[in-house]
């Protein structure tokens, strides 16, 4: 059994996917506590790999998000296998301190870490997403990605509009200097969809 958050669909909000319809498989829990967290997923209900399935095939997507708390901590290589059998492109959002066990290297497609910590234990990182709040860039700028062009700054939100302002203009000031970063705003807020 599985401890599911949540189940829903909708745009991927972030990233290099933005804008794709996904369905997001939220996962109950994480091994990180960091202070501007912006997801509840503390409640949980028990599902099968079954029921799972079932739930996620009811939308017309075949793009899925993993996503958590930290999807790692729950995610098996029989899952993975149910979703790619069933036509299945599976994004995981990860926060990179733990790593794919088993099959996992070859049955997920798309690794996003966004790094909360320097602990980077992931074999494989597709594309990384970091929260910017001012802190040094430098150690981030040599995590090696599998796709150089997927090196996404992401201003925090932090349910300031002033401060959130601030961290904005000094992302785009930081990537105008720094040009092997891209901007990832959190469109799915932006535009007050889930
Ligand atoms: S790693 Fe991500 S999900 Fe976990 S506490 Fe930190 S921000 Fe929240």
């Amino acid at each position: 059994m599985y401890k599911v958050n949540e189940i829903f669909y909708t745009l991927q909000g972030e990233g290099r996917f933005t804008g794709t319809p996904a369905v997001f498989l939220r996962f109950s829990g994480c091994n990180l506590a960091c202070s501007f967290c912006d997801t509840e997923f503390t409640e949980y209900s028990l599902l099968s790999l079954n029921r799972i399935v079932e739930q996620v095939c009811i939308f017309p997507s075949r793009h899925i998000v993993i996503t958590g708390g930290e999807p790692l901590l729950q995610l098996t290589d029989s899952l993975a296998s149910a979703l790619h059998e069933k036509g299945f492109f599976i994004q995981i959002e990860t926060n990179g301190t733990l790593r794919l066990n088993g099959s996992l290297p070859e049955l997920v497609d798309w690794v996003t870490c966004s790094p909360k910590s320097q602990n980077i234990v992931i074999q494989r990182i597709d594309e990384l997403k970091v929260v910017h709040t001012g802190q040094a860039l430098s150690f981030y700028e040599e995590i090696p990605i599998e796709h150089p062009e997927c090196r996404y700054l992401q201003p925090c939100d932090e349910r300031d509009p002033v401060r959130n302002a601030e961290n904005f203009a000094r992302a785009v000031d930081y990537i105008k200097a720094h040009p092997v970063w891209k901007l990832s705003l959190q469109t799915h807020k932006l535009t007050g969809i889930k």
